[in-house]
């Protein structure tokens, strides 16, 4: 069993539809993929429809979260994407994203690079819009040669020139709201040091006193050294560890299935999960 825990579609900084993506996921053999969009289950929908046979689909979403002020990520997984409470708060986040992209665009604007919210959101099409969206437009400019190029202190880096915080809920909150709708949560790549500032070893500690399923141990932005504390945490503490591509289609360089998830940590979230049900495919169109 081949299990990746955490994608990106159009429906927020990936790049392929999320029917591409599901079809994707199945020939390059996998047979679990989650779809994780940032801060929206917008692209579920299109996923259970294109869904192919023995592809199983976990539904789900990165929650865009603050700790001290360092920005972290929660993957919530099989939640019930209806309950009130979670939905507000995810759409509080996606939504304060339209201004927070805008005024990156004023401040890029402020150091003379001419790119305008209309080439942006042209980008971002009717995904939540993020950071790569504004890389991507840098790239179209000429102003860097790659995405990641624009993720440096002179243009998109946490705290960067162009940088502007978004709306960002408190990881303890998160946890509250997931759980209440059923889901399981596993923070995302908590030591991703190049992304900018990490959360120190004990905040996982106090998240896993507050209800944190597990941490994605496997995943690029980690290094061999990197997983290996993790591991020790995670067993220390309780937690699952988890296994992922964090795939954003052409915007990143990782391909789909890069890291998975041992089947029987997968188990063990479908088990506690009550908000959902991974989806099985049926082949659809
Ligand atoms: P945002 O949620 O708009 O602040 O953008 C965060 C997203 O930008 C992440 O989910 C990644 O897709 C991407 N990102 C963050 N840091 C980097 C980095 N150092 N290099 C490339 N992409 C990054
Ligand atoms: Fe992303
Ligand atoms: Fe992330
Ligand atoms: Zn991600």
């Amino acid at each position: 069993m081949r299990i990746d825990l955490h994608t990106h579609s159009t429906a927020s900084d990936g790049t392929d539809t999320p029917a591409q993506l599901v079809r994707k996921a199945a020939a390059t053999g996998l047979d679990v993929v989650a779809l994780t969009d940032h801060d929206t289950t917008r692209g579920h929908a299109e996923a259970v429809a294109a869904l192919p046979e023995g592809l199983t689909l976990v539904t789900g979403a990165e929650l865009s979260c603050r700790l001290d002020g360092v920005s972290m990520h929660m993957l919530a997984y099989l939640f019930d994407p209806e309950e009130p409470a979670l939905l507000a708060e995810r759409e509080l986040v996606r939504d304060d994203r339209v201004p927070r992209a805008r005024a990156m665009v004023a401040r890029l604007n402020e150091l003379g690079v001419p790119v305008t919210w209309e080439q942006v959101a042209r980008i971002a099409g009717d995904g939540s819009v993020g950071r790569p969206h504004v890389a991507s437009a840098l790239v179209e400019l000429g102003v860097v040669p790659t995405v990641n190029d624009a993720f440096t202190a002179d243009w998109l880096a946490d705290g960067g020139r162009a940088h502007v915080d978004k709306h960002e809920t408190d990881p303890f909150e998160a946890l509250r709201l997931i759980k209440g709708a059923g889901g399981v949560a596993v923070f995302a790549h908590p030591a991703a040091a190049k992304r900018g500032r990490t959360v120190p070893e004990t905040a996982i500690a106090d998240l896993a006193a507050a209800g944190l399923d597990g941490i994605e141990v496997d995943h690029m932005d980690h290094d061999a050294e990197t997983r290996a504390r993790l591991r020790g945490t995670a067993k220390e503490l309780g937690l699952l560890v988890t296994g992922s591509s964090d795939y954003h289609g052409s915007r990143k360089t990782c391909v789909l299935g890069e890291y998975t998830t041992d089947p029987e940590v997968y188990g063990e979230i479908t088990r506690r999960a009550f908000g959902a049900f991974p989806v099985p495919g049926a082949g659809g169109a």
